[in-house]
């Protein structure tokens, strides 16, 4: 197998980003790779449960304070699993799309998601992985996040 030298791992910040960054953290040290960190900061507008219109003015939100907290949660991810050296990288926008581009913008040759995250295990993949895998450009490698709660086969 030939190596790969620039890894890109998108994670979501939520309970299972230490595991999949840590596999992607190992797997980059192994082929002598460099190691991008990803995290896309996505904001929805709040659903009116009254289903009145909802302008823009309703749901402004600081984009410098979201993306200042989101690299502290990142910088203290990284840190914590020794890898403080990655390129770290939080950028605003619709996760699929962001870490497409920015896998090609970067010229990577490795994709490295979770098997699902945030948004729950409906599918096999979760949707941004499913995505990820179906458009990128490169290689994809998806890491099975274990479920702790799986029904037992029917
Ligand atoms: P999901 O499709 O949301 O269940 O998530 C599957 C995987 O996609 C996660 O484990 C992450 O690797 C990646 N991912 C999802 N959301 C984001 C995000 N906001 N930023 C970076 N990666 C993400």
């Amino acid at each position: 197998m030939s190596s790969y030298s620039n890894i890109l791992v998108a994670v979501d910040l939520s309970p299972t980003a230490g595991s999949v960054c840590e596999k992607a953290a190992s797997l980059a040290k192994l082929h002598g790779a460099l190691l991008t960190v990803l995290y896309v900061a996505e904001y929805v507008p709040p659903l009116d449960i009254a289903y009145e219109p909802v302008t823009p003015a309703d749901w402004m939100v600081d984009e410098g304070a979201l993306v200042r907290r989101a690299t502290e949660s990142l910088n203290a991810l990284t840190d914590a699993l020794g890898i403080s050296d990655a390129t770290r990288l939080v950028e605003l926008g619709i996760p699929k799309q962001t870490i497409l581009h920015t896998a090609q913008e970067r010229g990577c040759d490795l994709i490295i998601v979770g098997s699902h995250g945030r948004h729950g295990i409906g599918r096999l993949l979760g949707s941004t992985a499913n995505s990820i895998l179906h458009n990128a450009a490169c290689d994809v490698l998806a890491i099975r996040i274990q479920d702790r709660h799986v029904d037992p086969p029917a």
